[in-house]
């Protein structure tokens, strides 16, 4: 497993498992305790996902010790502000069994984030958090964070795969010292993205899969990366990607199938800031 150095001297794996979408319980554990015994020690969830008392679980029941783990949930929409902000962690902290979480983040760029990202700051002073984060803060209000909060964010969590490659945020993050961390690095499979022929072809070069290819390209572009299965044979498959390399120009073919879109939403359109909005005004179950 390769390691990136976070801004406050934390190591993160690059590569981790992701849970969104698994929404029951015993396969929620099931998938978080395979993932485990494959070798992933970076596990994301969500307050949002419903799944943290699964995942912490699973945690317990695979004997890991405490500090090899890189455990990440992220503070929901409905949950923001100083007070509701805290005790929510402190709560996914009880769900997740643990007493120490390797990072938080803020879930959505909406409603008292400020308020939010205070709480998670003085959590993080007392050493309950090893490290803070946001997700989803495109440029504008990445920057606006940063320059009006005391701890620079460790990893910005944004939608990045081939088709978006995120190349002006990411430079914007390296710029202020915060890690980018890809979601949906398969896109969730849309635009074609298991058939997809430029993949395929620099797959068959090295003898892996499009899946593996996906990942690898972020990775060597310093992306960490969190790909969601729920089939062990995947987990392995998309574990198995370092022992192989991309080059040069193998790496320039795949940065052509940037679109510099999202294959979901943006978050500059007012459709989907509303949509985001109405859910994250609801109360979490
Ligand atoms: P993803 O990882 O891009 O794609 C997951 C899809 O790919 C699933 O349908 C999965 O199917 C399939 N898949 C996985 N490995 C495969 C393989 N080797 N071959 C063929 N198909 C494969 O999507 P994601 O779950 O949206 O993103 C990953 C993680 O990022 C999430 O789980 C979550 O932790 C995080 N995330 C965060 C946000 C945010 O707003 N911060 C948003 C979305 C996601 P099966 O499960 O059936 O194998």
């Amino acid at each position: 497993m390769d390691y990136v150095t976070l801004n406050n001297g934390v190591k993160m794996p690059i590569l981790g498992y992701g849970v969104y979408q698994i929404t029951d319980q015993t396969e929620c554990e099931t998938c978080v305790a395979d993932a485990i015994s494959v070798g992933y020690r970076s596990i994301d969830t969500a307050q949002a996902y419903g799944n943290e008392e699964a995942v912490g679980r699973a945690i317990k029941k695979s004997g890991v010790a405490r500090e090899e783990l890189f455990i990440t949930t992220k503070v929901w929409i409905s949950n923001a502000g100083y007070d509701k902000a805290k005790s929510s962690i402190i709560e996914s902290m009880s769900k997740l069994q643990l007493d120490y979480l390797d990072l938080v983040l803020i879930h959505q760029p909406f409603n008292d984030y400020y308020g939010t990202y205070r709480a998670m700051e003085e959590l993080y002073k007392e050493g309950k958090i090893k490290a803070i984060g946001v997700s989803n803060f495109y440029p504008d209000r990445y920057i606006d964070l940063v320059q009006f909060t005391e701890v620079v964010p460790a990893v910005n969590q944004v939608e990045t795969h081939v088709f978006n490659q995120q190349i002006k945020a990411h430079e914007i993050m390296n710029k202020y010292n915060t890690q980018i961390e890809s979601w949906g690095p398969f896109a969730e499979g849309r635009n074609d993205f298991f058939t997809n022929v430029t993949l395929q072809a620099v797959g068959d070069t090295h003898n892996k899969s499009i899946a593996q290819v996906a990942l690898r390209f972020l990775i060597q572009r310093g992306v960490v990366v969190i790909p969601k299965t729920t089939h062990r044979n995947r987990m392995e498959e998309n574990f198995n990607v370092f022992d192989f390399e991309l080059s040069a120009a193998e790496m320039e073919k795949i940065t052509a199938l940037d679109t510099g879109e999202s294959a979901f939403f943006s978050h500059y359109d007012s459709k989907t800031v509303e949509f985001l909005t109405d859910y994250g005004k609801k109360e979490l179950k």
